[in-house]
């Protein structure tokens, strides 16, 4: 794994299943099931596919008692399955009941996930919240006290507003959501510790769907708190639009070191893939050369020196089939997730990427010739050319992994990694 270059936020550190997460621990993908969790069959399948693409930790949803009675089974299917990836359980407004009438569903999970805006009204809140809370200490569970701006805690606005206003110059309304987003999140977290839960139980969030909002409210939470913190923008949106807007959000806090695990709250396109979540989360903190996953490959955005589609169609099927490789690479050739691989258009830039890179290939731009010179750790190897190129070229991708990151194999090319310092 490669660690971060980037100064980590100290938190408390919590324990997730296997995991632990804060401060200099990597930052966890994780991800969210859209299926019935009452239907044991599609909660597995969808779980298992995500912990497949690589979320470290996935969320289900615990609305009713025919989902909770099926959380256990479902977490003893996986484990049948060889899945030992965490369990959220997501509780709202029964979340009390439904933890009191199925003690399996709340040992089976690795963490309760808490909406301090959807647990009741007035001092019926903060019974079911403590009951929560309580039987998270029972069951030796974290929880994340997960604030939303959609569900906000509606009598703490009235109250900041109505603060607000008696001032002598009343801040505008955007910085009075803010405020009441992260007050909630550390009243609520207080009050759990108060019940005693200690600070290593507590995650906290709190979701905005507008990038600004984001940063400004984490920003101010991680001043205030040393707990550990989960990211993610909500209704990010689709395509595109998603996926620019989360990175936007998720990348400068990051940077900044606040974040210990994320999300990326994609909406698939109609009867598209729910992994997709899984992957912009993980190239995320990839390409910020915070983590790796799966190895990438650099390729150039083509011009009109490149003269026909086989450079990207080359582009794209060997990254498809990197992916596809990695459960199984992942267990058979440790660190092979940082395996550079380059796809080149021509020869303007192709042969010094391709140097740059563990293997490169350059094809031909227009008037070269019909050849396709390979580069394995910086050297030129073989010349490719004809119909079988990309076949070709990935047999050479696979008989580097297989020799490079076999136990006892040949030492690679030494790359540069910063040691995690911690702040
Ligand atoms: S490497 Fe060649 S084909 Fe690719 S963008 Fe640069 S000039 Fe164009």
């Amino acid at each position: 794994m490669t660690f971060s270059p980037i100064p980590r936020r100290a938190t408390h550190q919590v324990r997730i299943g296997q995991f632990l997460v804060g401060s200099e621990h990597p930052v966890l993908v994780q991800s969210m099931t859209n299926t019935d969790t009452a239907d044991l069959e599609a909660t597995v399948k969808q779980v298992y596919e995500l912990w497949q693409a690589g979320s470290e930790i996935v969320r289900i949803t615990v609305n009713s008692p025919e989902a909770a009675a099926q959380v256990a089974n479902i977490r003893s299917r996986l484990d049948q399955m060889g899945c030992d990836v965490p369990l959220v359980g997501d509780f709202h407004f029964n979340g009390d009941r439904l933890l009191r009438d199925y003690p399996e569903c709340a040992q089976a999970l690795a963490k309760y996930r808490i909406n301090p805006g959807n647990v009741g009204k007035g001092t019926k809140r903060d019974e079911k919240f403590g009951f929560m809370i309580e039987q998270a200490i029972k069951h030796n569970k974290p929880v994340r006290i997960g604030v939303n701006w959609g569900s906000l805690d509606q009598s703490l606005v009235v109250k900041l507003m109505d603060d607000n206003a008696k001032l002598a110059e009343p801040l505008p309304v955007e910085a009075v959501m803010r405020e009441a987003l992260i007050r909630s999140a550390l009243d609520s977290a207080e009050q759990a510790v108060g019940w005693g839960m200690r600070p290593e139980q507590i995650i906290l969030s709190c979701k905005v769907s507008h990038v600004q909002d984001l940063i400004a409210v984490y920003r101010e939470l991680a001043k205030r708190c040393r707990y550990a913190l989960h990211l993610g923008l909500t209704e990010a949106g689709m395509g595109s639009k998603g996926i620019v807007a989360s990175t936007a959000a998720l990348a400068v806090l990051l940077q900044e070191g606040i974040g210990d695990t994320i999300r990326v709250s994609l909406t698939p396109e109609p009867g598209g893939d729910r992994t997709r979540e899984v992957i912009v989360a993980q190239e995320i903190l990839q390409t910020m050369g915070l983590r790796s996953f799966t190895p990438l490959v650099t390729a150039c955005p083509g011009c009109g020196r490149t003269t026909s589609t086989v450079f990207q169609e080359l582009a794209q099927s060997i990254q498809t089939y990197l992916r596809t490789q990695m459960p199984l690479w992942r267990l058979q050739y440790p660190g092979v997730e940082d395996l550079k691989v380059a796809v080149m258009g021509c020869v303007v830039n192709g042969p010094g990427e391709s140097k740059l890179a563990d293997i490169g290939i350059s094809l031909p731009g227009t008037g070269e010739v019909p050849v396709c010179p390979v580069y394995v750790d910086g050297e030129k190897t073989v010349t490719l050319k004809g119909e079988r190129v990309a076949e070709e070229f990935q047999a050479i991708v696979d008989d580097y992994v297989k020799t490079r990151y076999a136990e006892g194999g040949p030492k690679r090319r030494e790359t540069a990694t910063i040691p995690l310092k911690k702040i």
